[in-house]
C-alpha cells in the first residue's frame, strides 16, 4: 500500500499539533512545530482565517490519517467499514485504526514512529502468535501475543525504542513484557484510549455528505 514519504514537520505545522512522526526528535527541543508554530509555505505567518465548518472536518480528517500514517484511499476503506460496523461511526473507526499492527508496534513502544514501526512489520520482525506477520495494516485481536522475532533482538532501532518505552504513558489495552520483547493484547480498546485531542465526529459529518 503507498504511503506518503514527503517531510513531515509539516504535517504537525498545518494540523496545528505535534503529532509525534518523527520519533526522538519529536521529544527534543529541534522539533519543528515547536521552533515554527505556524503553517507551512510562503503565507504561513499571514493573516489566520477563521476556518469554514468544512474547513475544521477536512483538517480533523488530515490530522487522524497523518496520524496513523494513511493515505486517502485506505482512510476511506476503514470509514465505510466501520459504518457498516454496529456501534458509533467514529468510535469503530478509530477503534480499527488503533488495532492496526504497525500501530499496535509502535504503542508496544518497539518502535519511536509510525514509519519505522511500518517498515519493521514490513520487514518481518514481528510475530503475532508464533506466526511471522508483515502486514502493517493486520487486525490484532483480544487475547493476541505480539512479539520481535528471535532473530530481530539485536536491531537497535526496536532495542532504543524500548529503552524509552516509558517516555509515553501506555494504553490499558496492551502489557508488555520488555525482557522477553513480547506483549498482549489483554482487551479489545476504548474511546477513552485514544486522544481527546480527536473529534472523530467531524470526520463522520465530512464523509457522510
Ligand atoms: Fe511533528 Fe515530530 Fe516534527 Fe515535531 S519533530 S514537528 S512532533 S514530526
Amino acid at each position: 500500500m503507498a504511503r506518503y514519504i514527503g517531510p513531515v514537520c509539516r504535517l504537525c505545522r498545518r494540523e496545528d499539533a505535534k503529532l509525534f512522526l518523527k520519533g526522538d526528535r519529536c521529544f527534543s527541543d529541534k522539533c519543528g512545530y515547536e521552533r515554527r508554530q505556524y503553517p507551512p509555505g510562503q503565507h504561513g505567518q499571514g493573516r489566520k482565517k477563521r476556518p469554514s465548518d468544512y474547513g475544521q472536518q477536512l483538517r480533523e480528517k488530515q490530522k487522524v490519517k497523518r496520524i496513523y500514517g494513511l493515505l486517502e484511499k485506505q482512510f476511506r476503506g476503514y470509514y465505510y467499514k466501520a459504518s457498516r460496523m454496529r456501534g458509533v461511526t467514529g468510535e469503530n473507526l478509530l477503534m480499527l485504526l488503533e488495532r492496526r499492527l504497525d500501530n499496535v508496534a509502535l504503542r508496544f513502544g518497539f518502535s519511536s514512529s509510525h514509519a519505522e514501526a511500518r517498515q519493521l512489520v514490513r520487514h518481518g520482525h514481528f510475530t503475532v502468535n508464533g506466526k511471522r506477520i508483515n502486514i502493517p495494516s493486520y487486525q490484532v485481536r483480544p487475547g493476541d501475543v505480539i512479539e520481535v522475532r528471535e532473530k530481530s533482538r539485536k536491531i537497535q532501532k526496536i532495542v532504543d525504542s524500548l529503552a524509552n518505552v516509558d517516555r509515553v504513558p501506555r494504553p490499558a489495552w496492551l502489557e508488555l513484557d520488555k525482557e522477553a520483547m513480547r506483549g498482549k493484547i489483554s482487551q479489545a480498546p476504548t474511546r477513552s484510549d485514544v486522544s481527546s485531542d480527536i473529534d472523530e465526529q467531524l470526520i463522520v459529518e465530512l464523509y457522510s455528505k
